[in-house]
């Protein structure tokens, strides 16, 4: 099994992720998040928020909608530009994506080579909205949160007291209807987005695209992921977005390879610029200074929740052998664990004081687990498969010295502490 299919089996097996609609034979590209996925991904998102306001605090949020009218697509570029080249085999059906394999050698599926002429696929999903058929009714979904920050610019500004350079920024679900959806989490059909535009007037764009830069590579230090498994990588002119005036991709190493984890834009005012003409509203901001009316510039930053999550997995994911026995660990920094800690006692009559010391510490807001069914040595491997930074456990020592053993997952070493310094040891793990 390769890395990747363990991870794929690993999420299953611990809840973290499921095919979704696994019953009725799952639906391609689309996945539903369990209990320590879902906790998993409300940790990145925090994570995400905190280091953003830690670069610049003027920072406000949207919720957009997540279905949008065909205008405002059409405004935007993506009824005309937002397609991927697709192309058919005609001897075993499969589809392509025609800039992703070589159409001089034969498919890799049937062996023979008889592909269809290449046609534009469009990657939006589109809807009727009401009971009229007409045109008009057309809408679709988001296939990126972006633009609802730029439809709602002007609101925002007018009803908050935000100056120029400010960011609007927005985590929320977008819909691709990829050609191949593939590499698990990598290429979803159905996925979430953390974007940050960062409106500035056009000549500090040179001042804050560095800054952006900097900061998003920071956080995925931050985060813990290996700092060789990270690198920036700028986009020649012929590849940049209908867009995009400048972009630097931040690429993880996956086990399929180097691929784009994030995107950093320079959007220009190519975005506000469409509304307004499209709109016919005047979405250009007026200067104290010179006492004039422009359209700021925005700096995008945009990644992939989902994309992050399964970079997060490929890091921490790792087999050693600990006292002749192989175990799997997933070595999450403790700031994006799941689990926190967990409570154990030694042997299941030692529950009850170790259930109530877990109560206490849950009770005080930390993301805990008490676990008591099972050998020790089995529970042990449970938390590090789950990434559980400590383990607590009580045994008939504890009750004389009030003290407990805590365990490192990634060393397996055990020291002995009192009972009083649970907290303050946890406290210090996630500092
Ligand atoms: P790619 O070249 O991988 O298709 P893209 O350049 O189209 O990506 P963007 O439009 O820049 O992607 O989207 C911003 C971020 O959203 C990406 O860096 C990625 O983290 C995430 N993302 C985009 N498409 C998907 C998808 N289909 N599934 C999961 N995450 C995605």
């Amino acid at each position: 099994m390769n890395q990747l299919d363990k991870i794929v089996a690993l999420c299953k097996r611990r809840g973290f992720v499921y095919q979704s609609a696994e019953i009725y034979g799952g639906l391609n590209g689309v996945y539903d998040f369990g209990p320590l996925g879902t906790l998993l991904k409300r940790n990145i998102r925090d994570a995400w928020v905190q280091s953003i306001f830690t670069t610049q605090n003027n920072i406000l949020f949207l919720e957009g909608a997540l279905l949008g009218s065909h205008a405002m697509w059409e405004a935007s570029g993506h009824t005309q530009n937002f397609s991927d080249p697709l192309v058919d085999c005609t001897n075993c059906k499969r589809r392509f994506r025609a800039d992703e394999i070589d159409l001089e050698k034969v498919c890799t599926v049937c062996g023979k080579k008889a592909w269809t002429d290449i046609r534009q696929f469009q990657l939006m999903f589109q809807t009727q909205v009401g009971a009229a058929t007409d045109s008009s009714s057309i809408a679709y979904l988001r296939p990126e949160t972006a633009q609802s920050i730029f439809v709602q610019f002007k609101n925002i500004m007018s009803t908050n007291r935000v100056k120029i350079p400010f960011g609007i920024a927005q985590i929320g679900k977008a819909f691709r209807n990829e050609i191949t959806p593939k590499q698990f989490l990598f290429r979803m059909r159905e996925f979430e987005q953390m974007e940050l535009e960062w409106f500035c007037k056009p000549e500090k764009v040179d001042e804050y695209f560095p800054l952006w830069v900097k900061s998003r590579e920071q956080f995925y230090e931050h985060l813990g992921i290996n700092k060789q498994h990270i690198k920036l990588r700028e986009h020649d002119k012929k590849e940049l977005a209908h867009y995009s005036a400048r972009t630097t991709d931040i690429e993880y190493e996956f086990p399929f390879g180097w691929k784009e984890l994030e995107g950093i834009a320079d959007r220009g005012n190519f975005d506000l610029k469409q509304h307004s003409k499209h709109s016919g509203k005047d979405l250009s901001v007026y200067d104290d200074e010179t006492k004039q009316s422009y359209i700021p510039h925005v700096i995008e930053c945009s990644v992939g929740v989902d994309r992050l999550f399964l970079t997060l997995l490929c890091d921490a994911y790792t087999e050693d052998t600990i006292d002749g026995e192989k175990r799997t660990v997933l070595k999450f920094s403790s700031k994006i664990a799941p689990i926190k800690a967990a409570f154990l006692p030694l042997v299941k009559k030692l529950s009850d004081p170790i259930h109530t010391i877990y109560q206490t510490i849950a009770g005080r807001g930390y993301m805990v687990e008490f676990d008591e069914s099972g050998s020790i040595g089995k529970r042990y491997r449970r938390q590090d498969e789950i990434g559980t930074p400590l383990c607590f456990t009580y045994d008939f020592e504890s009750a004389d010295d009030n003290c407990i053993t805590v365990r490192n997952r990634d060393t397996t070493k055990q020291e002995r502490i009192s009972i009083e310094k649970i907290e303050e040891y946890i406290q210090a793990s996630l500092a």
